[in-house]
């Protein structure tokens, strides 16, 4: 059971993901969470962060989609900023939007990653779509009320990945 909830990877950050770390794991796709994962739950605007990395991931051929459970104003509004493609209300971890994802960027699961701040939902279902999964620290740690409980299970599912199987938060892939 634990085995679905477990991320692949732990990051301090989804901006120490690079086009070179992924290419050396024939990575060439990235799903990506948007609310406190690239992005604090409650800022409007999209960051110059954000669109570094995006640029740069696309300069070198990376393919990247926001895959977002918020409303479709919320998402558009820092897409558009970042020119990043995406797909609103989500309902993650249910599977269809995630097959929607690849399809529409003509990707394989094997060659994507999810990446998530939360485990309830990004990563179980990356993990359901058999997608490399990296489970980032929450931009900003207080959060809106719905994730409270996700939140609760996170503590426990964080407490036996750190403690039993040892996994470290790391700064890149
Ligand atoms: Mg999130």
């Amino acid at each position: 059971m634990l085995k679905q909830f477990s991320p692949d990877k732990m990051l301090n950050s989804p901006f120490g993901i690079t086009a070179e770390h992924l290419k050396k794991m024939g990575k060439t796709t990235i799903l990506t969470d948007l609310d406190n994962t690239l992005i604090a739950w409650d800022e409007m605007d999209a960051t110059h962060e954000i669109i570094n990395w995006f640029t740069l991931l696309e300069a070198e051929g990376i393919k990247v989609m926001i895959l977002s459970n918020n409303s479709i104003e919320r998402v558009e509004r820092v897409a558009k900023a970042t020119r990043i493609p995406f797909i609103a209300r989500a309902r993650k971890p249910l599977g269809k939007n995630f097959k929607k994802a690849l399809s529409e960027l003509d990707s394989h699961p094997e060659e994507t990653i999810m990446i998530g701040d939360q485990i309830m939902t990004d990563i179980f279902g990356g993990n359901r779509q058999k997608l490399m999964t990296v489970f980032v620290r929450p931009v900003k740690e207080t959060d809106g009320m719905a994730t409270k409980f996700n939140r609760f299970m996170e503590r426990i599912i964080l407490k036996q990945l750190t403690k039993k199987q040892k996994m470290e938060w790391e700064d890149s892939l």
